[in-house]
C-alpha cells in the first residue's frame, strides 16, 4: 500500500527527500472515490515524474450552502487499493483541520479573475475562489515539479494554470484527456447520485455535443447568430433527454470567452442538472 500522509510536515519532509535525491516529483490533487478518470492522472504523472503523490481531499470551501459536500462519496480504503494497485508511491489525505486550523471563515484565499467568474463561476459563485485557494495550499504542503488535472474539468484547469501564471508556483501543469464510461457519459465521482433511469438518458450529453460537433464541422457556424442556433439546439436536444442545462456554450478554447466563427480553437462546454446529480463536460469542436 501506498505510505499514507496526514500532516503537512510529514509529507512537505517525505518530498523535499526525494527531490534532494535528484528524483521528480508528480502530483495527482483528487477529492477521492476514485474512477477511471482519476487513474489516468495518474498514469500522467508517472509518465511524468519519477515518485507520485495523491491528495484524497473533499474540499469544503468549494461547496456552496445546499450543495453535496456531505453526501459527496467517501470511499478511502478502495481508492487506497486501487492506488496501490498502479503503484502510486505517497497518499497525503489531511483532515479539515489540518487544512483549516483557523476553521473555514475569514481565510485567506485567491481569486482568480475573468476566466473564474464566468460558466460555472456564475452558477456555483465562491467555487473557484475554494478550488483555487485549496491547490494553493496543496501546492506549499505537496510542493511537486509537475502536477496533473483533468481536461474534463475545462474551466477549473484554465482558473488553475491562471493562478500558477500570476503568483509563480514553480510548477509544471498538465492536463490529462477526458475519460469516458462505453456510452460517453464523462466519468464523474458524482455519477452515483443518478438513479438507473436518469444513468440511462445521461450519455445524451455527449451524444448532444458530437452532433454539434458534426454541425460546425459540416460548417454551420459561420456567424454569431448559427453560433446561438446551435447552441438553442443543444440545449433542446438536452432537455428533451430529460436534464435540465445550466449551460451549453461553445467558447474560445484559450480563454472561454463566447466563441466567434473566427476563432481557431473552439471548445464547448456544457453542464446539466439530472436528478440529484450535477453534470459538466466538453468537446474540443476545434484545435
Ligand atoms: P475530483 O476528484 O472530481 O476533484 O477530480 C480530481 C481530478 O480528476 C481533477 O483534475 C479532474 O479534472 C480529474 N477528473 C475527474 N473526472 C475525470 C475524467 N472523467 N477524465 C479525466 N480527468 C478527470
Amino acid at each position: 500500500m501506498p505510505e499514507v500522509f496526514d500532516s503537512v510536515e510529514a509529507i512537505r519532509d517525505h518530498i523535499n527527500q526525494w527531490k534532494l535525491a535528484g528524483l521528480r516529483v508528480g502530483f495527482v490533487p483528487t477529492m477521492g472515490n476514485l474512477h477511471g478518470g482519476h487513474l489516468t492522472l495518474v498514469e500522467a504523472a508517472k509518465e511524468a515524474a519519477d515518485r507520485v503523490v495523491v491528495s484524497i481531499f473533499v474540499n469544503p470551501t468549494q461547496f456552496s450552502a445546499g450543495e453535496d459536500f456531505d453526501a459527496y462519496p467517501r470511499t478511502f480504503e478502495r481508492d487506497l487499493e486501487q492506488l496501490d494497485e498502479l503503484g502510486v508511491d505517497a497518499v497525503f489525505a489531511p483532515s479539515t483541520q489540518v487544512m483549516y486550523p483557523r476553521g473555514q471563515e475569514n481565510l485567506t484565499f485567491v481569486e482568480v479573475p475573468d476566466v473564474a467568474h464566468i460558466l460555472c463561476g456564475e452558477f456555483r459563485p465562491g467555487h473557484f475562489v475554494g478550488v483555487a485557494s485549496v491547490v494553493a495550499k496543496l501546492f506549499n504542503m505537496v510542493p511537486a515539479d509537475v502536477a496533473v488535472f483533468g481536461r474534463k474539468d475545462y474551466q477549473q484547469l484554465m482558473v488553475i494554470r491562471r493562478m500558477v501564471e500570476d503568483l509563480n508556483f514553480p510548477v509544471e501543469i498538465i492536463g490529462a484527456p477526458i475519460q469516458r464510461e462505453p456510452d460517453g457519459l464523462a466519468m464523474s465521482s458524482r455519477n452515483v447520485y443518478l438513479k438507473p433511469d436518469e444513468r440511462q438518458r445521461a450519455n445524451a450529453i455527449y451524444q448532444t455535443m458530437l452532433a454539434t460537433k458534426a454541425a460546425v464541422d459540416a460548417g454551420d457556424f459561420r456567424s454569431e447568430s448559427e453560433r446561438d442556433e446551435l447552441e438553442e439546439e443543444g440545449r433542446a436536444a438536452l432537455i428533451k433527454a430529460g436534464l435540465q442545462p445550466e449551460y451549453y456554450s461553445l467558447r474560445n478554447a484559450d480563454d472561454l470567452a463566447v466563441a466567434r466563427p473566427r476563432n481557431e480553437r473552439v471548445v464547448l462546454v456544457v453542464a446539466a442538472r439530472l436528478g440529484a446529480a450535477r453534470l459538466i463536460d466538453n468537446l474540443m469542436i476545434r484545435e
